[in-house]
C-alpha cells in the first residue's frame, strides 16, 4: 500500500527540516566535495546532454573514457549529425541501450532544423527531443542553464526518501510524483540564493550525494552534511529506504559462437536494427535455449548452415545484462570450404578491420582475444 506523502508538511516538519536550511548545506558539501569531472568543467548543453546520456544506467568510471573520446571526435551537434551511423556505434560500442546512441544523432538532426542549430533552453522543447526524458531535461536546463527544474534518478530519490523519511516503493505513480516535488521545492529553494550555478550545483550535490555517501549499501552517514536532520537516520530506518520492489530473479542464458577464417580473415555478420544491439557486428552465434544439451556441433550446423570439418573450444566469454547472467562458448570453426559460407550472411573481414567495427561487449572480447593470438602477432 502506498504511503500517501505531503511533500511541504514534510520538509516543514521536525520545526527544521526546511529548505532554507538544507539547501545551503548541500552546495557548500557540493563545492568542498565534487568530483572533478569533465561535464563539470563545462557550461555546454551539447556536452552535459552527451555525459547525461552516457551515465544512464553506467558508473561514472566506465564513462569517463567514452565521454572523452566521443568529445575529441564529436565536439559539437554539426559533427554528430554528420557522423557515419558506425562510427557512433563504433564510439558506443560497449555502454550498451544502442538505441540511446541512435536516439541522440536523432536529436541532434531536429536541433539543426528545428533550432538553427542551437541547442534549445526551453524545458518543453529539450524533453521534446528524441530519447529525452524529464530527468535528462531537468538535467540540462539547471546544469547548462542554471533553471530551477527538477532532477529524480536512482541517487536522488534515495536520499530524497531517506531524508525526508518516504516509505512506499518510489516507483509507484503518487509516491514518484510527491518526490519530484520535493525535488523541485529544493531546487526553486536555491535558486532564490545568490548565486548563479545554485540551481546546477544543487541538483548535482543531490546525485553526487547518492552517489559517494548516501549509498545503497553501508551510506556513510557519519559524515553526512545533513545527517543531523535525516529522518532516516534519526529513526533508524536507513536499511529500510527506499523500499524499492525486490529485484528480478537472474536468468542464466548460455550461447555458442563461432570464429572462422580463411586466408587472415574472420566471418562475422552484422545484427538487425530492430533487435537488441541492433546495427553492431558480431561471430555467428545462436543461443542454446530451453535447456536442452544441444553440442556446439549442431549449434553450428544450425548457425552456419553447413558442417565444419572441426570444432575446438577456444574461450568462454561470461558477462550480466540487467537480470541475464550470460555464458558464451567460443569455437574455432575450421572449414574446408568457407566459400560456402553465403556472402548475404555476412562479411569477412581481416583483424584490421575487425578492430574498426562497433561490437557488442562480449563479442568486443573475442577481436581482443583474437588480437592477442601469436598468429596475428608474427
Ligand atoms: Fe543518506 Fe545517511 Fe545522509 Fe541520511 S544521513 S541522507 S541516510 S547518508
Amino acid at each position: 500500500m502506498a504511503q500517501v506523502v505531503n511533500p511541504m508538511r514534510l520538509v516543514q516538519k521536525r520545526g527544521g527540516l526546511n529548505p532554507a536550511e538544507l539547501v545551503p548545506l548541500l552546495l557548500a558539501w557540493f563545492r568542498g566535495n565534487a568530483r572533478d569531472l569533465p561535464w563539470r568543467r563545462t557550461a555546454d548543453p551539447y556536452a552535459i546532454w552527451v555525459s547525461e546520456i552516457m551515465l544512464q544506467q553506467t558508473q561514472v568510471q566506465t564513462v569517463l573514457p567514452y565521454y572523452r573520446k566521443w568529445m575529441e571526435e564529436l565536439p559539437t551537434i554539426g559533427s554528430l549529425v554528420k557522423a557515419r551511423s558506425s562510427r557512433i556505434h563504433t564510439l558506443w560500442a560497449g555502454l550498451g541501450y544502442y538505441t540511446r546512441v541512435r536516439n541522440m544523432q536523432r536529436a541532434a538532426r531536429e536541433i539543426v532544423e528545428k533550432h538553427k542549430s542551437e541547442f534549445p533552453e526551453r524545458f518543453d522543447d529539450i524533453l521534446a527531443l528524441p530519447g529525452i526524458g524529464r530527468y535528462t531535461a531537468g538535467a540540462i536546463c539547471s546544469i547548462a542553464f542554471g533553471q530551477p527544474t527538477p532532477i529524480l534518478d536512482g541517487n536522488v530519490t534515495r536520499v530524497l526518501t531517506r531524508l525526508f523519511g518516504v516509505g512506499g516503493n518510489p516507483r509507484e505513480k503518487k509516491i514518484s510524483a510527491d518526490l519530484w516535488r520535493l525535488a523541485r521545492i529544493l531546487v526553486e529553494s536555491a535558486a532564490v540564493l545568490k548565486g548563479r550555478s545554485n540551481c546546477s550545483h544543487l541538483n548535482q550535490a543531490l546525485m553526487e550525494l547518492g552517489a559517494l555517501v548516501c549509498t545503497p549499501r553501508q551510506p556513510k552517514c557519519g559524515t553526512c552534511p545533513v545527517n543531523f536532520r535525516c529522518t532516516a537516520y534519526l529513526e533508524g530506518r536507513v536499511g529500510e529506504l527506499p523500499e524499492l520492489p525486490r529485484r528480478a530473479k537472474t536468468t542464466e542464458r548460455r550461447f555458442v559462437a563461432f570464429v572462422i577464417e580463411s586466408n587472415g580473415r574472420y566471418f562475422v555478420r552484422q545484427r538487425p536494427n530492430e533487435v537488441v544491439n541492433g546495427h553492431l557486428w558480431e561471430f555467428p552465434n545462436c543461443e542454446l535455449s530451453d535447456g536442452r544439451d544441444v553440442g556446439p556441433c549442431v549449434a553450428a550446423r544450425a548457425v552456419l548452415g553447413c558442417q565444419p570439418n572441426s570444432l575446438a573450444a577456444a574461450l568462454t566469454v561470461k558477462h550480466t545484462i540487467t537480470r541475464y547472467r550470460i555464458t558464451m562458448e567460443v569455437y574455432r570453426a575450421r572449414m574446408t570450404s568457407p566459400g560456402r559460407l553465403r556472402q548475404s550472411m555476412g562479411r569477412w573481414c581481416s583483424l584490421e578491420q575487425l578492430n574498426r567495427l562497433p561490437f557488442p561487449s562480449a563479442h568486443r572480447r573475442v577481436v581482443n582475444w583474437l588480437s592477442r593470438m601469436p598468429e596475428n602477432n608474427s
